[in-house]
């Protein structure tokens, strides 16, 4: 099979691509379906995408059932029985992929915060994304792997002044700024820096806001280019998010709009921008193909190619979430006696306060399916799935707190018991790196990588 080794940040030729399995995936109702609309270059590669799919599958499974198979609950030591990943890195590769056909124009700076892995961190520099970063930490991360500092910005309004001096020192000069307090900040530690004015976005329906805390509201815009100005800082480029888990395609419009007109208001003040930064905010599933669709629409009519302007984007989510799938064991159950019905309530080895720490703070729903339920694995068989009659369990972390369910009811129709094993899928976005040990349960959970994309392969046998 050819293997496709994609640029680093030259223009892809997607005629060349063609003939590499490249394709683009869409899901219907959880069921993947591989088009190729408006791609003129991609045709009749329904069947490659689906054996890559199944092949994605094969790999993902066989590493579940050997690792839970291995263990027996009756005998294990303490931990063996713990919460592990399943990590695709193939499945970032073609969100990669995807990415490039859909905003070709656009370069990604991965926002690292989202899920800091290691090796998910290796391919997407292998594959040369940029990197957001929010603090020292991920900075220091990201520099490891040998990445320029010139492919990372420290894209957090309000940084903190030792790191100021630690990126000064490292070489990194791109950051964002929203207010004139933190101006004065970086005219004192950072007079160098490459700035970008992060402007308000309407983020009211999205996910997670993150406009409640930062974003210059454009009446306030004028009066930081004057100060930034008057303080001799070098403003480059404007940067926006539209909120995390961006479901109105028109938020990225306008806000697309209004950087433009910041655009103008810099000139005014003498700067010549070359940047624009749209920000993350994209999700994995179907909606992709439509927000992409409508950014570059308005990109190419607010910031056309002959503009000269560079145009970068900071996903998280979008790169992470479908690559992870997570298995958790049973280890107590309690029935609920009922004149009707017996009822379960399951409790699992993880939850809110670990990886599920996205049900609180990222509003996420995670659906259970069977791993291994009586001495069968079930992975990706209909057997897995829940149904709409049959047993109901409600589904609980290991902690105390009676806030720690991760599922109020759903139903199988297998009596589910203790060393059992639940599965869930679409786990890489802000699960593991927002997780605690609240209660002395770990957050160091192993992550078993798989890769389905030789591409991807190559790349990472690389380093
Ligand atoms: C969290 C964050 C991102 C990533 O958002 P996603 O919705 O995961 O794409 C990008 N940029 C900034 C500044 C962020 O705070």
């Amino acid at each position: 099979m050819p293997t496709l080794v994609t640029d680093r940040f030259t223009t892809l030729d997607y005629n060349d691509l063609s003939n590499n399995h490249v394709f683009l995936k869409s899901y219907t109702n959880g069921v993947f379906d591989y088009n190729n609309n408006q791609h003129g270059g991609l045709h009749d590669h329904q069947h490659d995408g689906a054996n890559n799919h199944a092949h994605a599958r094969q790999l993902i499974g066989n590493a579940l059932r050997e690792r839970v198979e291995s263990i027996d609950h009756e005998y294990c030591e303490p931990g063996d029985e713990d919460t592990f990943f399943v990590a695709d890195l193939g499945e970032v590769y073609r969100q990669h992929l995807r990415w490039k056909l859909n905003l070709p124009r656009v370069k990604p700076f991965y926002a690292v915060k989202c899920n800091p892995d290691q090796k998910l961190l290796e391919l997407l520099s292998a594959l040369g994304t940029g990197f957001d970063c929010a603090s020292k930490a991920e900075i220091e991360q990201v520099l490891k792997l040998n990445v320029d500092p010139s492919r990372i910005i420290y894209a957090q309004p309000c940084k903190t002044n030792s790191y100021l001096r630690y990126v000064k020192n490292n070489g990194v000069r791109q950051m964002t700024f929203d207010n004139t307090d933190e101006l004065r900040k970086i005219a004192r530690l950072y007079p160098d820096a490459e700035l970008f004015l992060r402007i308000l976005t309407d983020d009211s329906s999205s996910l997670c806001r993150l406009s409640l805390k930062f974003g210059a509201s454009l009446d306030s815009t004028d009066e930081l280019l004057a100060l930034a100005n008057e303080l001799g800082l070098n403003v480059v480029g404007v940067s926006f998010h539209v909120g995390s888990g961006a479901s109105d395609p028109a938020a990225f419009l306008k806000a697309v709009q209004d950087a433009h007109t910041v655009f103008q208001q810099a000139a005014s003040h003498g700067f010549s921008l070359k940047t624009l930064d749209v920000g993350g905010g994209f999700c994995s599933d179907n909606t992709f193909e439509q927000m992409a669709g409508v950014l570059r629409t308005a990109l190419d009519e607010y910031f056309p190619a002959h503009s000269g302007i560079n145009l970068i984007a900071e996903p998280g989510r979008y790169y992470a979430s479908t690559a992870f799938t997570i298995a958790c064991n049973v280890i107590a159950r309690r029935s609920i006696e009922d004149i009707a019905a017996t009822s379960y309530m399951l409790y699992v080895n993880d939850g809110l306060y670990g990886n599920f720490s996205s049900i609180m703070f990222d509003h996420q729903h995670p659906v259970a399916k069977i791993l291994r339920s009586g001495g069968h694995t079930v992975y990706d068989t209909p057997a897995a799935d829940a149904t709409e009659d049959g047993i109901e369990y409600s589904i609980w972390g290991p902690t105390c707190d009676g806030i720690d369910r991760i599922t109020e009811s759903i139903r199988f129709p297998q009596l589910l018991d203790v060393g059992d094993w639940l599965y869930f899928e679409d786990m890489g976005a802000y699960t593991k790196c927002s997780a605690t040990t609240f209660n002395g349960f770990t957050n160091n959970h192993d992550v078993i990588y798989v890769c389905s994309e030789p591409g991807a392969k190559a790349l990472l046998e690389l380093q």
